[in-house]
């Protein structure tokens, strides 16, 4: 067994261009540091492979050429290291697909990769469970393979949802969908899959039948489209019923797709990819859309999204967490600019933006709201736990200066905190913050001064 990505210089270069695209693009984050198996007696695929899937997507492969290397592969590893296999059918030592049935067995997914296949190993190939096969046929085959470990990688990683009142439509559904390694979540009606839905946030897709007892697939997707909560769902109407108004009643309602039984298991797979991919794309859309270029922090459209958000779901819980809204904004950053340049400025609120970050981590929501400005939505913490949460934050930026190209810079940073307590808008929390700030810049600035403190002085005085 050779492991590819070790003292190879292209595949090297390789993971340098796989960490540069995991900050700039964040486009397969996700499956950055997944392991696939790769069983390939030709080095020419094998190399070229593992060096596409480490450079453009950070995925390491292992790969071995025989069946021999692949028993010493699997013995070695577990399973579990595995997400995916991808395999040629035949192999020194096993001349007759043994290594499908080798990576079966140990529950290993293979995707095959072949040159040869006639109808009869195709029908025996699709008999197993393997997800996707692939035709050494023209250059394009390694873009096919790629693509194909990409998506089957990134179908781990999501959630289906299947409604359907017949136990055995329902589970050959399940069957396609797990083949294809999407995690399922069943459902016998319309009215328990809405439950489900409700309390499954990492539900991506739903696959839906049109004649249920109580509410039929139609009026379940009208009604799941009612709620927005919903609205980054992809659904799929799936019928029997010989009537051709169907699919116009689907996409009316709000469906995505409509799939016709009887089908194929090759066009409900591709039926699901194309929608699949459809969500993926979107979901980068939106997340390049919510951040900000120049530091990668969310902007300020996304802080006003989703802070109003948050602040509603705090208010309306019955546990209600206690929240409050900081603004923190650069000390002295026009004179740092007039002083060393607009670039070396850059620098210091890319540092700055990733200190904030590493200290502020997902529990709260943090924003670039503009120029050398931030804001933050702390939650779960008390007035007075906000207070010394924000000078841990003021003390992360000051206690460390930043290295610049040219210069160490001392850099500070004021903050002004304000509890979010009454029901307000959402500007008038960001603007009650904004005074704190006011008043610390005007005490000094490298402070933090919080609306707790203030009135806590008052009520002494
Ligand atoms: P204070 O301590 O009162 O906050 O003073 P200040 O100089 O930080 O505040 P002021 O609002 O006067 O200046 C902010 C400066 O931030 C002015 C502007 O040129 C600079 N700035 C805004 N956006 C960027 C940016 O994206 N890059 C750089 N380098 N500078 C920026
Ligand atoms: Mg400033
Ligand atoms: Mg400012």
């Amino acid at each position: 067994m050779f492991h590819e990505g070790k003292g190879d210089a292209g595949v090297e270069e390789g993971a340098v261009t796989a960490r540069r695209m995991k900050r700039s693009e964040r486009v397969s984050d996700q499956l950055v540091g997944r392991k696939i198996l790769l069983v390939e007696d030709s080095k020419t695929y094998a190399t070229a492979l593992a060096a596409r899937l480490l450079s453009n997507y950070g995925i390491e492969v292992d790969c071995c050429s025989s069946m021999e290397e692949l028993r010493i592969a699997l013995s070695a590893a577990g399973a579990e290291d595995y997400g995916l296999a991808v395999a040629d059918l035949n192999q020194p030592g096993g001349p007759h697909g043994e290594a499908l049935d080798l990576l079966i067995s140990n529950r290993i997914p293979p995707v095959v990769f072949t040159g040869s296949f006639n109808d009869d190993v195709r029908q025996s190939v699709l008999a197993k469970p393997v997800p996707d096969f692939v035709l050494k046929d023209g250059p394009e085959a390694l873009d096919n393979v790629v693509s194909s470990v990409v998506r089957l990688l990134s179908n781990r990683q999501m959630r289906v949802l299947v409604v359907d009142d017949v136990t055995s439509t329902r589970e050959l559904l399940a069957v396609h969908l797990r083949k294809q390694l999407f995690n399922v979540t069943k459902a016998s009606s319309g009215e328990t899959a809405i439950t489900e839905l409700a309390s499954r946030p990492d539900i991506d897709m739903v696959v839906v039948d049109y004649e249920m007892p109580g509410m039929n697939g139609v009026e379940f997707v009208r009604a799941v489209r009612r709620n927005t909560d919903f609205d980054r769902l992809r659904i799929i109407g799936v019928s029997s019923a010989e009537r051709s108004d169907l699919m116009t009643e689907y996409l009316k309602a709000g469906a995505n797709d409509y799939i016709r039984r009887p089908f194929n298991e090759e066009e409900f797979r591709w039926r699901v990819a194309q929608n699949v991919g459809t969500l993926l794309h979107i979901r980068q859309l939106r997340e390049k859309a919510a951040r900000d270029y120049l530091t990668g922090l969310y902007n300020r459209r996304h802080f006003f999204e989703e802070g109003p958000r948050l602040v509603a779901a705090g208010h309306n819980s019955e546990d209600r967490k206690p929240m409050s809204m900081a603004v923190m904004d650069i000390d002295n950053f026009k004179l740092l600019n007039d002083t060393y340049g607009h670039e070396i400025g850059d620098e210091v609120l890319k540092e700055i933006s990733a200190r904030l970050s590493r200290v502020c981590g997902d529990r709260h929501l943090l924003a670039r709201l503009g120029g050398e400005e931030f804001g933050l939505l702390i939650c779960g913490l008390d007035p007075a736990g906000a207070r010394d949460y924000c000078e841990e934050i003021r003390h992360a930026v000051a206690s460390e200066p930043v290295h610049t190209v040219d210069e160490e810079l001392n850099v500070t940073i004021s903050i002004g905190v304000a509890e979010v307590a009454e029901r307000e808008t959402f500007d008038n929390y960001l603007n009650a913050a904004d005074q704190f700030l006011y008043m610390a810049k005007h005490a000094g600035r490298n402070r933090v001064m919080a609306e707790n403190e203030i009135n806590a002085h008052r009520d002494v005085a």
